[in-house]
C-alpha cells in the first residue's frame, strides 16, 4: 500500500464530468489499496475569470484580496469533487491550504511554501479518508490568504508529496506527458517515457508548460517521484526522475519554443572595464532578470553588449537604458521584441559540438537566421525572428527526432 499525491489541473476539471471523471481516477487508485491525496486547481479558466472580474472594480486592486478572490476557485472544485466521490459511496474530505497546513511566506500572489504542517491530512488518512486539498493557496503568519502565483498548483502537489513523504506525485493534465515537443504544433513530436529533473527544468522554463517550474525544483530538490500523465486518456505518462537509462549517451530530449523573450541591443558601449557591472546593477536594481548575454569583442574602443529579457520588461529595460546612456556611455540602445528562442534540450551535451552543429544545420536547411546563441550543460539556445519560430521548431525537431528515434 502507497501513500500517491494526485494533481488535477484546470481542464481536468473544467465541468461535471471531468470532476466525475477525476472522482473516478481518484477511488480507482483508492480501491487498489493506497491512500490518496488530491490536490485540484481552479475549473477551467475560472481564475482568468476572477482575475477580471476584479479588474471590472478596482484595476489596482490589492494583492492580499486578490489571493482572498483568487484562492475561491481551488476551493469550488475541491468541494465538487468530494460531493463527487461521496456519491459514489467512498468518504472523502475538502482542506483549504490552511486546513491543510500549508504555511507559506507573506509574499501575496507570489507567496513560497514554508512548512506543511501535515497533522489534519495524516488524521483524516488515519481515518481511511480521501483527501483533497485546494491547490495554490496556503496562510502566512498573519493568517491571511496567499497564493503561489499562477499555475502553482502543481507546486502544492509536490511540497505535498514531500512532506507527506508519498511514494509518488502524478500530475494529471490534459496531455499524455512530456514531449519531445508542443505535440498540438510540432508534426512527429512524441512522448517521453522519461526525463531528469534538470531536462524538465530546462523544458518549463523554456515555455514547454507542463509543468510549473517551481515544483519541479522542488521534486528535485526532496527527489520525489513525479509522473505526468493525462486525465483523459488511461495511458502511461512520463517519469520525471533523477537519473534515466540513456543518461550515458549524448542526446536530445526535446525541443522547446519560448516567445515570451525581447533582446535589447546595446550599440557603440565604451570598451573599458566597468560597464557590464553598470548595465547588469541597473536592470538588477529594477528587479529585471536577464537570460542570455552577449558581448562582441572590443575594437576601436567600442564595443555591442545585448541581453535577453522577458517580453513584458522588455519596454521598461529599454528605458532604464536610455535614460542611463550617458553614464554606461552607449551610442544606442535597440529593442527587439518580435523574436523567440528555440532550444534543444537533453542531458549530456555539454562538450559535444557536434550536437550544436546539427541543430545549426537544421536551421541554415531551413533558410533560418540565427540572432543569438548561448549554451548551457545541458541545452543549446538560439534566438531567431519570431515569424520564423514554428518553422524553426519543426525544422530542428525533424533533425534529431528521425535521426536518433531516441524519444
Ligand atoms: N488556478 C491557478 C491558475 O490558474 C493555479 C493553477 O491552476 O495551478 O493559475
Ligand atoms: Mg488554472
Amino acid at each position: 500500500m502507497a501513500l500517491i499525491v494526485q494533481k488535477f489541473g484546470g481542464s481536468s476539471v473544467a465541468d461535471a464530468d471531468k470532476i466525475r471523471n477525476v472522482a473516478r481516477i481518484i477511488t480507482e487508485t483508492y480501491r487498489k489499496g493506497h491512500s490518496v491525496v488530491a490536490v485540484l486547481s481552479a475549473q477551467g479558466d475560472t481564475t482568468d475569470d476572477l482575475i477580471e472580474k476584479a479588474r471590472e472594480i478596482n484595476p489596482k486592486a490589492s494583492k492580499r484580496e486578490m489571493d482572498m478572490l483568487l484562492s475561491t476557485g481551488e476551493q469550488i472544485s475541491i468541494s465538487l469533487c468530494v460531493m463527487a466521490i461521496e456519491r459514489m459511496g467512498y468518504q472523502a474530505i475538502s482542506l483549504t491550504g490552511w486546513q491543510a497546513g500549508m504555511l507559506t511566506d507573506s509574499a501575496y500572489s507570489a507567496a513560497r511554501i514554508k512548512r506543511i504542517r501535515t497533522e489534519r491530512i495524516q488524521k483524516e488518512l488515519d481515518k481511511k479518508k480521501i483527501v483533497l486539498v485546494a491547490g495554490f493557496q496556503g496562510i502566512n503568519k498573519y493568517d491571511d490568504v496567499t497564493t503561489l502565483g499562477r499555475g502553482g498548483s502543481d507546486t502544492s502537489a509536490v511540497a505535498l508529496a514531500a512532506a507527506l513523504h508519498a511514494d509518488l506525485c502524478q500530475i494529471y493534465t490534459d496531455v499524455d506527458g512530456v514531449y519531445t515537443a508542443d505535440p498540438r504544433t510540432v508534426r512527429g513530436a512524441r512522448k517521453l517515457d522519461e526525463i531528469t529533473y534538470d531536462e524538465m527544468l530546462e523544458l518549463a522554463s523554456l515555455g514547454a508548460q507542463v509543468l510549473h517550474n517551481r515544483s519541479v525544483e522542488m521534486a528535485k530538490r526532496y527527489n520525489v517521484n513525479l509522473e505526468v500523465l493525462s486525465s483523459f486518456s488511461g495511458n502511461p505518462g512520463t517519469q520525471v526522475k533523477e537519473v534515466v537509462k540513456h543518461m550515458e549517451k549524448t542526446h536530445v530530449s526535446g525541443v522547446a519554443k519560448d516567445k515570451n523573450v525581447a533582446r535589447i541591443a546595446l550599440v557603440g558601449l565604451e570598451d573599458r572595464p566597468g560597464i557590464a557591472f553598470k548595465i547588469f546593477s541597473l536592470l538588477a536594481k529594477e528587479n529585471i532578470n536577464v537570460d542570455i548575454i552577449l558581448q562582441s569583442i572590443g575594437r576601436d574602443g567600442s564595443k555591442d553588449i545585448s541581453f535577453t529579457v522577458a517580453r513584458d520588461d522588455g519596454q521598461r529595460a529599454r528605458e532604464v537604458m536610455e535614460e542611463n546612456r550617458e553614464v554606461i556611455g552607449c551610442r544606442s540602445v535597440e529593442l527587439n521584441d518580435q523574436i523567440a528562442k528555440i532550444s534543444i534540450v537533453g542531458a549530456g551535451m555539454a562538450h559535444n559540438a557536434g550536437v550544436a552543429c546539427k541543430m545549426f544545420e537544421a536551421l541554415y536547411s531551413a533558410g533560418i537566421n540565427i540572432n543569438m546563441i548561448s549554451t548551457s550543460e545541458i541545452k543549446v539556445s538560439v534566438l531567431v525572428d519570431e515569424r520564423d519560430a514554428d518553422r524553426a521548431v519543426q525544422a530542428v525537431h525533424d533533425r534529431f527526432f528521425d535521426e536518433f528515434g531516441n524519444a
